[in-house]
């Protein structure tokens, strides 16, 4: 019945969340407050983990997308269960090193990386690099060679696939800010520059294709267009491409009606593609790493806020202002994203009525959702916005000076902080 297992209604007629009653959490923490069940996170991190092991005999690393949600007990809990972690700034990377998170499982991507963040890269021994262009690689090599170091990377490609569009398509997919493209030939070059240049070891390949995609037949498209490629550099370059990333993007249930496919399936059927087409060109099955972000916390995480004003416009609309919004959650106006709403405290009556969710910026875009089905709501009451987990509070911001608000980890009914919530303190703290 709910986007996630880890949501429950109890018999006080209460959302909950791992267990937790999401009123209760409301009292203890005050509102609006994030919450994540560890479970589920944990449950999602195994089965990615364990389809790679059996699809693809475990020669691949699962690393999860920490833009999605990324603090300090994410890169634990990524850590304990095995995975690897893609970053893509020096805040980031700090996260995962204080966390203790073993750097040589660290993926490093972004398209315009500083010369402090590779440094830092290069000082903490981050696994990979993934370099997006040759101005990158040269800068990367200068500072590996100063080191003495030598800079293991991959270079990333625009395969060239369209997810997004309603029967995806293979298009000339040049005009993204991110990486070499593939039909121009800027790849094979990069791929030339980066064998020849110094301190450099081009390890692999990676690709990432969009997010939120429900359809495998892209993703096996895009494993079929990247062995193609390595085949082609072995052929004309004569290297060896050791391994291959393959992004992430796997999409999540927001609403009850979105149907993603289990991870599992992903990773058999990519893995046969990769199989076979290595086989049929030639190649050794490389090393695969994939990058789920949203699909590992997206639907596990909860935001609760409190109703204040209820606004009804007559034969318009009515509006249900919480005390959040596009602070905690940009995610409606940056994409008219959909998302389930419900009265955290009235879990088990019928969805009656339908609200606009505002929020309380001084941005008459602050919504959080338009036309959402949701039970008889009151000033007073909970407003619970599920599938809350990804790019949620990764994206908060302090527009209008509000604190980004606390968030809490659910267990077995047990909770406990993994960041506090901000105070006016915190929001002065670098003025001057
Ligand atoms: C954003 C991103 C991901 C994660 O995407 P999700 O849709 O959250 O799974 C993985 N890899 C790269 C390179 C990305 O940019």
């Amino acid at each position: 019945m709910f986007v996630s297992d880890g949501l429950g209604v109890n018999e006080s007629g209460h959302l909950t969340v791992g267990g937790c009653d999401t009123v209760s959490l409301a009292k203890k923490y005050g509102t609006p407050y994030i919450c994540y069940d560890e479970d589920m996170i944990r449950k999602n991190c195994r089965e990615f983990v364990k389809s790679m092991e059996e699809d693809y005999d475990g020669n691949g690393l699962v690393c999860y997308a920490s833009k999605a949600f990324s603090c300090l007990e994410m890169c634990r809990i990524c850590k304990e269960e095995k995975m690897g972690l893609d970053v893509v700034s020096g805040g980031e990377i700090f996260t995962a090193v204080k966390a203790g998170f073993p750097s040589e499982r660290i993926c490093f991507h972004g398209n315009n990386k500083t010369d402090d963040e590779l440094t830092m890269a290069l000082d903490n021994n981050v696994g990979r690099i993934v370099v997006d262009n040759v101005e990158e690689l040269k800068r990367l090599s200068t500072l590996a060679s100063k080191t003495g170091k030598v800079a293991k990377i991959m270079l990333r490609i625009k395969p060239g696939i369209d997810a997004h569009t309603h029967s995806f398509i293979r298009t000339g997919q040049i005009d993204s800010k991110f990486g070499f493209a593939l039909e121009t030939g800027e790849a094979m070059a990069a791929v030339k520059l980066a064998v020849e240049t110094d301190s450099i070891d081009l390890c692999g390949l990676h690709c990432h294709i969009g997010s939120q995609i429900f359809d495998i037949a892209p993703f096996e498209l895009a494993a079929k267009v990247m062995i193609d490629f390595i085949s082609e550099i072995k052929e004309t370059v004569g290297y060896e491409i050791r391994e291959l990333n393959l992004g992430g993007g796997f999409g999540i249930k927001y609403l009850e009606s979105d149907t993603p496919k289990p991870f599992s399936e992903y990773m058999k059927r990519v893995s046969v593609v990769v199989k076979e087409e290595a086989e049929k060109k030639n190649v050794k099955l490389p090393f695969i790493l994939i990058e789920p972000g949203r699909s590992v916390v997206g639907a596990e995480g909860v935001t609760v806020y409190t109703v204040g004003a209820v606004k009804h416009i007559p034969n318009i609309r009515t509006y249900v202002s919480v005390d959040g919004g596009m602070t905690d959650n940009p995610r409606y106006i940056l994409y008219q994203s959909d998302y389930d709403v419900m009265c955290a405290n009235k879990a088990n009556e019928p969805k009656t009525e339908k609200v606009t969710v505002a929020g309380k910026c001084c941005e008459s875009g602050d919504l959080i959702q338009e036309n959402a089905p949701i039970q008889k709501v009151e000033a007073g009451d909970l407003l619970a916005v599920l599938s809350t987990g990804a790019y949620n509070y990764s994206m908060a911001s302090n527009y209008n000076r509000i604190p980004r608000p606390i968030v809490v980890m659910a267990k077995d009914g047990d909770s406990r902080v993994i960041i506090r919530r901000e105070t006016y303190e915190d929001i002065t703290r670098n003025d001057v």
